[in-house]
């Protein structure tokens, strides 16, 4: 790994790899690679450090006690936080999300601190669970197409004033608060509800998070057919009648 390298760091894959989220590592590695980049990825399991020289760091979802252990750890380690300070970007799915906010309801029904680097609350949903195809508008600010992703959640985010939507889901429950949001961000954090692994079904986002980590306003293109293809595929699929 030169100096230069882009370092992709992928947090807790023991605690936080339940559905598939590893994938967006590797669509964020492999889409750099396209374009030339040197880049060091590491994995860090929950008993190591979390290291403060990343410039993009990825937390997938998990099930409610690995959660609780990873918001544990994560708070304990305080490499995350430092990290952000550093102005480093970071990409959160389900689990990984409600753990950046302020705080969220534990396996044992309990008021869990999150990281609080991102301005939500997350709740225990009373309804169903939020389980299905979702797609929806990202903010128009970010310039991206359409969001496809699959939720699988019982919270229930709340967005504060310092976070904007990511998008404004067209189906699906997205945050759950009923009002169509999905996913949270601010300037370098981001927060979804999205599997799929979501940076698959979008790589386009994968882009964004290495545009804003290498400070720049576009990329070398590269060749999306297969990923369209997905996309596609999971737009028409999630806009079939039940
Ligand atoms: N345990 C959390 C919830 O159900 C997150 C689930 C997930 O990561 N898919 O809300």
């Amino acid at each position: 790994m030169s100096d230069n390298s882009l370092r992709i760091v992928w947090i807790y894959p023991d605690l936080l790899s339940t559905y598939g989220d590893q994938g967006n590592a590797l669509v964020v590695e492999r889409r750099a690679r396209q374009r030339g980049l040197d880049v060091a990825r590491l994995d860090v399991r929950s008993d190591q450090p979390i290291p403060t020289s990343g410039d993009i760091y990825l937390i997938g979802g998990g099930e409610d006690r690995p959660q609780r252990l990873a918001a544990e750890r994560l708070r304990r380690d305080g490499g995350l936080y430092r990290a952000v300070e550093n102005g480093a970007i970071v990409f959160s799915v389900c689990a990984g999300y409600q753990i950046l906010g302020h705080e969220f309801i534990n396996d044992l029904g309990q008021r869990e601190p999150g990281l609080g680097l991102l301005d939500v609350v997350s709740v225990r949903g009373e309804g169903e669970r939020c389980v299905g195809d979702v797609l929806g508008d990202i903010d128009p600010r970010l310039g991206l197409p359409p969001l496809t992703g699959f939720e699988n959640h019982q919270g229930v985010t709340h967005l504060g004033p310092t976070a904007r939507p990511l998008a404004q889901v067209r189906l699906g429950k997205g945050n759950g608060t009923g009002d169509g949001t999905e996913g949270a961000y601010n300037d370098t954090v981001f927060g979804t509800y999205m599997h799929g692994p979501v940076l698959a079904r979008n790589p386009l986002i994968a882009d964004h998070l290495l545009k804003l980590a290498l400070d720049v306003n576009a990329l070398p293109p590269v060749d999306d057919r297969w990923y369209e293809a997905l996309r596609n595929e999971r737009i028409a699929a999630a806009q079939q009648p039940a």
